[in-house]
């Protein structure tokens, strides 16, 4: 039987006519390790997941920092920030360690009112304070604050860990390209009004956040074309991914510290 070799040729050609290769355009080659790339009007952008809550972003010649954390990191080593991100004002967000070791006097801070206010008594001048829905442009970045809070999960019974209107998730906008950092919440009615999103970053870590199958709801409302999820803990990012199989999401499954 010489017929079987040439079917499974002929089968096998036609599998890949079928899959094309470039299955997601929105997200260029730059894609490596735990750094995530997007093309836009602009230029590159390119977003690396640092580990817990803390991201560095390459665009055009600036460097921005968000919620830099020393104990992910050894920030002298990183790259000097032209800006620098603040979500809120809880240790692992607001670290004045991995701050002072990026930072100088040109540095230009965006913080939530509360850190804001921590950050100048640092002896820190540069600083834009962004209330929940508050935007702002620096550098032809436009940034708007978005609430984070959590619905559910408390410190102790009426003490929730991130309490409404007190920290930022935030829109950052390169180019035509918008990321979305989602900073330490639940799965929150605002995220269902956040416009087109490209790249977003989901925390699913207890008990502070919430888990992946509660991410799941949420991600899914925004739609994002690619979905990292960060803030992690203990939490597997790998089910995450398994529950938006077949979605059209793509989920970017990093191990971070
Ligand atoms: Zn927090
Ligand atoms: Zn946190």
């Amino acid at each position: 039987m010489r017929i079987l070799p040439w079917i499974i040729i002929i089968v096998s050609a036609l599998l890949a006519l079928s899959f094309p290769i470039d299955v997601q355009p929105q997200v260029s080659s730059r894609n490596q390790g735990n750094t995530i790339g997007i093309e836009s009007s602009k230029g590159p952008t390119e977003i690396t997941a640092i580990g817990h809550g803390s991201l560095v972003i390459n665009f055009g010649n600036k460097v921005i920092h968000v919620d830099p954390y020393s104990s992910v990191a050894d920030y002298a080593a990183l790259p000097k920030a032209d800006q620098i991100w603040i979500t809120h004002n809880h240790r692992d967000h607001l670290d004045s360690v991995a701050i002072k070791a990026i930072a100088n006097s040109a540095t230009q801070f965006i913080a939530d009112p509360e850190s804001a206010g921590k950050l100048k008594d640092l002896g820190y001048e540069r600083i834009v304070a962004l209330e929940n829905g508050i935007e702002a442009e620096i550098d032809e970045i436009h940034v708007k604050a978005i609430a984070a809070y959590n619905l559910v999960r408390e410190r102790e019974p009426g003490v929730k860990f991130h309490p409404q209107g007190w920290g930022n998730g935030y829109v950052a906008t390169f180019g035509e390209k918008r990321m979305y950092i989602a900073g330490d919440t639940e799965c929150i009615p605002e995220m269902a009004s956040l416009g087109g999103i490209d790249v977003a970053f989901i925390p699913i870590n207890l008990p502070y956040t919430m888990p992946p199958e509660e991410a799941v709801g949420c991600i899914k409302v925004i739609f994002p074309h690619v979905v990292i999820p960060y803030h992690q803990g203990n939490s597997d990012p790998n089910i995450v991914a398994e529950l938006l199989r077949g979605s059209g999401i793509e989920v970017r499954v990093l191990s971070l510290p």
